[in-house]
């Protein structure tokens, strides 16, 4: 494979990078710190990456670090099978965390100190309400809550209580820890949120340690201190949360206090993005797993081809603002075009054949055409490419009656067979229920490489492979998963009614030039005429080639709305 990288979108000025220039300038920090902090409960999809690319992107473009943490507060739902995923995603996207691989678990012990630290200032209370009673209370955006019977406890008693939550002396939901900030704040997030539940449950990193666990809007502001971090970016929908993030660090003192700066997510057409629907996806066996080429995940787009390379050039275009918007399914499509556009060499394939003879070439002959592996780039070089009396076509390449504007194959005229000859349709073969099986062309000897010796116009070039050397293989078509813009949104009833029935082709019995027998790993090549396609890295075997179509040479969905 060739290791030419296409370039990247210069870097695009956007209100966070100009904090951090702003910031440099004036000597509030001397170095940048970001983090990545996912919760280790699914697989990263393309919203992350747009995370991903901007935390590490910043780090990396200021000489400053990013921290890979994982959120992996909530025991019952995480999973190593996910924190290894994402690890892999986002070394693959590129991206180095070097020593900064942290768990909000591993501060599980400084978090309690802190915890115990606001109940001694009286900032803190051990409430023994219900979760049900302790929603009852909380009021609504027009009415304040109410405060519990037991926010008064004294300190004492807090301290005896939330100690005793540690040593397991109660069982679930007796107590829980709560913050004494305001059960009349219009911010619903202040008005005592809760910070501490007991949870019997093993953790996967601490086992049986802990059987209380923190809540996410203290371990995280908390997490950021303890590891310096000097931007701490998120997503709006924590900008409500912002609040209590500084409320935990003013109160607690700590001498770092990072500051909090959130961005629109990425919404994407075609496709849904909630980790509770991929889920359902892969459970209800929609799809093919996680890394089905048609999932949004990182996995999956890898599988379906994309390069890390794209989905930066991506992240980069769309660009980092403050207002929730959809960006089309397109944009992403043609950041993976533009990038294989450079860096995928070009072969030949014909994905539905057409039996084709040539008569009058010497049986048993075979000849080998150079073809260049890059039209663009000399520098991929040539390969060769093998010519016999027998080729297949692709079947729409030829039309018994041809329509207006055909420039193809049909009885009677010439077609240019890329590298090799131009051949003329003499007959055509067809069985006995009138299915065309075979074409019989003359070919014109003079015409080697392509060019007609007396100058004459051939309109039509198209691609073919040598029937006596071509490899069989499977090529999946793949197409968006939804054919909706909003899956489940407006006038749907559920995203699942929105699934494209045909957003997979599975096509048996294609056939490839030979070059293309010993691919391996995620090789990657535009087939001519076709689009991009990417051996299949779970299902391809020597002898058994399995490609995936990662994108169509343009973009068919926005010439269709044309
Ligand atoms: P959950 O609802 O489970 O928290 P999540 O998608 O936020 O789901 P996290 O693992 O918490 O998952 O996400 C890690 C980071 O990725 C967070 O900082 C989050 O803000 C960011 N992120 C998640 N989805 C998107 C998105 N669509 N666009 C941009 N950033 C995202
Ligand atoms: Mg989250």
């Amino acid at each position: 494979m060739t290791s030419i990288e296409s370039p990247l979108p210069e870097k695009a000025a956007n209100f966070i990078r100009n904090i951090v220039t702003e910031d440099l300038k004036s000597g509030k920090h001397r170095l940048v710190v970001t983090r990545f902090p996912p919760e280790p409960n699914g697989y990263l999809h393309i919203g992350h990456a747009k995370s991903i690319c901007l935390n590490f992107g910043l780090a990396g473009d200021f000489g400053g670090r990013c921290h890979l943490r994982f959120d992996d507060t909530n025991p019952a739902k995480e999973e190593i099978e996910y924190e290894d995923s994402i690890k892999e995603n986002v070394s693959w996207l590129g991206f180095n965390w070097g020593e900064h691989l942290h768990y909000a678990s591993d501060y599980f012990e400084e978090l309690y100190r802190h915890a115990v630290a606001l109940i001694e200032k009286g900032l803190a209370y051990v409430d023994s309400l219900s979760a049900e009673e302790i929603r009852g209370l909380r009021g609504t955006l027009n009415e304040p809550g109410q405060e519990s019977p037991h926010r008064g406890r004294p300190v004492e008693e807090n301290l005896e209580l939330f100690r005793g939550m540690r040593e397991g002396e109660f069982p679930d939901g007796a107590h829980v820890l709560r913050l004494k900030i305001d059960m009349a704040s219009p911010n619903l997030n202040l008005r005592d949120p809760v910070i501490y539940r007991i949870k019997k449950v093993e953790h996967h990193r601490t086992g049986a340690v802990w059987c209380i666990y923190p809540m996410y809007d203290y371990a995280h502001c908390i997490s950021d201190s303890i590891e310096g971090i000097t931007h701490s970016i998120c997503t709006l929908e924590f900008e409500d949360h912002r609040p209590l993030y500084d409320w935990v660090l003013d109160a607690l003192q700590l001498p770092c206090h990072p500051q909090q700066i959130e961005f629109a997510r990425l919404n994407l057409s075609y496709t849904v993005m909630s980790k509770r629907k991929l889920l359902e996806l892969v459970q209800e066996k929609l799809v093919d797993g996680w890394d089905d080429p048609r999932m949004p995940t990182l996995v999956g787009l890898r599988r379906r081809g994309f390069t890390p390379a794209s989905i930066r050039a991506f992240c980069e275009t769309i660009g980092v603002g403050k207002s929730d918007s959809f960006i089309d399914m397109g944009i992403l499509e043609d950041a993976v075009r533009e990038d294989l556009n450079v860096r995928a060499p070009r072969a030949m394939a014909v994905l539905r054949p057409l039996k084709v003879v040539i008569e009058g070439y010497p049986a048993g002959e075979t000849e080998l055409f150079d073809a260049a592996n890059h039209p663009a780039d000399p520098a991929m070089g040539t390969r060769q490419v093998p010519f016999c009396d027998t080729v297949y076509i692709e079947r729409d390449d030829f039309q018994e009656e041809p329509a207006k504007g055909f420039f193809r194959l049909a009885p009677g005229r010439e077609v240019r067979l890329r590298y090799a000859y131009i051949v003329r349709c003499e007959s055509v073969l067809k069985d006995a229920d009138g299915e065309i099986v075979e074409i019989r062309c003359s070919y014109d000897p003079g015409s080697r490489g392509g060019s007609a010796p007396d100058g004459r116009k051939v309109k039509g070039t198209i691609h073919w492979v040598s029937a006596r050397h071509a490899i069989e293989a499977e090529v999946r078509l793949y197409d968006r998963l939804f054919s909706t813009p909003n899956p489940g949104g407006k006038n749907e009833p559920d995203y699942r009614s929105s699934l494209n029935p045909k957003s997979i082709e599975t096509l048996a019995g294609c056939r490839l030039e030979p070059s293309l027998e010993g691919a391996e790993g995620e090789s990657r090549y535009q087939f001519e005429r076709l689009g991009y396609f990417c051996l299949d890295s779970r299902d391809a075997r020597p002898g058994q080639q399995v490609f995936n179509r990662t994108a169509t040479l343009r973009d068919s969905w926005s010439e269709q709305k044309r």
